[in-house]
């Protein structure tokens, strides 16, 4: 296996965790509107909302309409998030084909986040797995799995604990481990997900990064050395966590593709094009961006302009 041609996928968040905390709401045109930026920049696969409730997260109450825009569209798989068996449903009632079920690693954080101790989040979650329609995908994210926003650093046995109570569906599933506060490092990153591997043999891993500290391309990057190959982010680094001050969002779309790139491994992702959406997104009304690589690149681009007109004058 060389580096060159080892492709990874990423995964966009943005609709969905990227766009939650934003007020003012955003126009489902302008959701949709996104959505089709994100396809044209070769986004391959899309969190492209949330079945919450409109009371809790009132940003994602359109995620029906903006789901029903593109579930067919062949471009790219489209996955919803799902916090309990209620949102399940209605996802399902949807036509939704990839759902998402998040439960916290963290007592404390799943009771603040879906109301629930970590148990019968597991038994929810092991009702739906059992019970799920033949051609509809499931993948199961666990937060705070590094690091909680009550608790503090969290212990690699709390995340073992919880995937022993649904071990018998983690056969083949895809399970994506998130530093929801943007907390862990590299060397936690890589201890984590070694204990996760050798315990459960047969997962499709992924993770979840926030980049709060600044860490969020290295922890990547040490995840990649591990041998996980699919990672959320957000365009622009949008995104934080309600429980989580001064998390500043998901680690950018855009720096992870610059760093894949440069490293000579396909994304399958436009840089110019995924850049160019993300001065967008961070020119949302509300929204707090994140991430290098956008400023980096827009500032190289008004410099060759400056300098062409320059030239055109000269
Ligand atoms: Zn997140």
């Amino acid at each position: 296996m060389t580096l060159a041609d080892d492709r990874v996928e990423i995964v966009e968040v943005g609709p969905r965790d990227g766009f939650q905390p934003i007020v003012p709401f955003i126009t489902t045109d302008d959701k949709m509107a996104f959505v089709e930026g994100l396809l044209d920049a070769g986004v391959g696969r899309i969190e492209i909302g949330s079945f919450v409730s409109a009371k809790a997260i009132p940003q994602l109450c359109d995620t029906r309409d903006v789901l029903g825009a593109f579930q067919s569209d062949a471009r790219a798989d489209f996955q919803v998030l799902v916090p309990n068996m209620r949102g399940a449903r209605d996802a399902l009632l949807s036509q939704a084909q990839h759902l998402v079920f998040v439960m916290s690693a963290s007592p404390n954080h799943n009771r603040a986040n879906v109301g629930k101790e970590p148990a019968e989040s597991a038994g929810e979650f092991s009702s739906l797995a059992a019970d799920l329609p033949p051609a509809t995908r499931l993948r199961l994210n666990v937060a705070t799995v590094f690091d909680c926003p009550f608790s503090g650093r969290m212990p690699a046995s709390a995340t073992l604990e919880l995937l022993k109570r649904v071990e018998p569906h983690l056969d083949g599933l895809e399970v994506c481990l998130c530093d929801t506060t943007g907390g862990a490092n590299p060397a936690q990153v890589e201890h984590v997900f070694g204990l996760c591997r050798q315990t459960f043999s047969n997962v499709s891993w992924a993770f979840h990064a926030h980049d709060t500290y600044g860490m969020g391309a290295a922890n990547v990057y040490s995840a990649y050395r591990l041998g996980l190959r699919i990672f959320d982010a957000s365009i622009g680094g949008l995104g934080g966590c309600p429980f989580a001050p001064g998390a500043t969002g998901n680690v950018a779309t855009e720096d992870l593709v610059w760093m894949f790139q440069a490293m000579g491994v396909p994304t399958g992702i436009d840089i110019g094009k995924i850049v160019a959406l993300a001065e967008r997104a961070a020119a949302l009304e509300g929204a707090s961006a994140g991430g290098r690589v956008r400023e980096a690149l827009s500032a190289r681009q008004r410099r060759r302009a400056s300098s062409a007109q320059q030239n055109d004058v000269a």
